[in-house]
């Protein structure tokens, strides 16, 4: 109780403590669901008498035993880090490893509680943003490279801007003219891809050090997950008129994502 209550103060947005909670409430109760898992094995197999499956079942206790520790380590670390805007070096492959391990667990828990899938991966993405913000505080990245999706150009544009972003004409009728005047006033790369395997080709070619990846909750999950050692930070796109097609960006997001990495 403690812990959310300074929580609370530490935030800066309400409506993201809110969001963050959902996430980690989760991933908590996905823990305990899969010890209450091993311990019916547990109970399960002691209903046995041969010698040998009481032989498997100590190795297999033990093991998941070993795994319940990391998965709790890993997992208080990553409360502790979001709560005090810390970050925890030593520890930073077992946080992204147990969000990576229990996330499709939380996923399904979420899904069978009613909680959408999309508040979910949103909930996933401030996660993974606060840890991302928490880890570069530090640092400062020269080579950051946004990524669009090109569902923000405007549907009825005819210019190709997924090869060469400086196909746009600058007419105005989507935010793309304002993402390349920020990429130039930033001095980062803008890049339009149609899809996940357009953005893997895009960081290979660009190495960028950091990335602000603009997208809806499933394409920026499964990038973020995608994409191993880049800081990632992830801003959910705006879809007025529904998904895929004339959707828009909050700059002041983007904006503010680019300070975070220069910074
Ligand atoms: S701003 Fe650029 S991408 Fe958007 S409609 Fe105009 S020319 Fe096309």
């Amino acid at each position: 109780m403690a812990i959310i209550l300074r929580w609370d103060m530490s935030s800066r947005k309400a409506g993201q403590v809110v969001k963050k909670r959902v996430f980690i409430g989760l991933l908590l109760a996905s823990l305990f669901l899969l010890t209450a898992v091993v311990f019916f094995a547990w109970w399960f197999f002691t209903q046995q008498t041969l010698y040998l499956n009481r032989l498997f079942l100590v190795i297999l206790m033990a093991l998941a035993f070993i795994l319940f520790v990391l998965l709790a380590i890993g997992l208080l670390a990553l409360i502790w880090s979001l709560w005090s805007l810390k970050e925890v070096p030593p520890l930073e492959n077992m946080m992204r490893g147990v969000t990576k391990l229990l996330f499709p667990v939380a996923l399904w828990l979420g899904k069978w509680l009613g909680v959408a899938e999309e508040k979910i991966k949103n909930s996933y993405i401030q996660v993974s943003n606060q840890l991302v913000k928490t880890q570069i505080k530090t640092k400062a990245y020269q080579r950051i490279m946004i990524l669009a999706p090109h569902c923000l150009q405007w549907v009825q544009c005819p210019h190709k801007i997924t090869i060469r972003v400086e196909n746009c004409k600058r007419c105005g009728q989507c935010v793309i003219m304002d993402l390349l005047a920020l990429a130039e006033e930033t001095g980062t790369c803008l890049k339009v891809v149609t899809g996940g395997t357009l953005a893997r080709k895009m960081i290979k070619e660009y190495r960028p050090d950091a990335v602000v990846a603009i997208a809806c909750e499933r394409d920026l999950v499964s990038g973020m997950q995608d994409v191993d050692g880049l800081p990632i930070i992830g801003i959910v796109n705006e879809r007025p008129e529904g998904p895929c097609a004339n959707t828009k960006v909050d700059l002041r997001k983007v904006r503010e994502a680019i300070g975070e990495l220069q910074t």
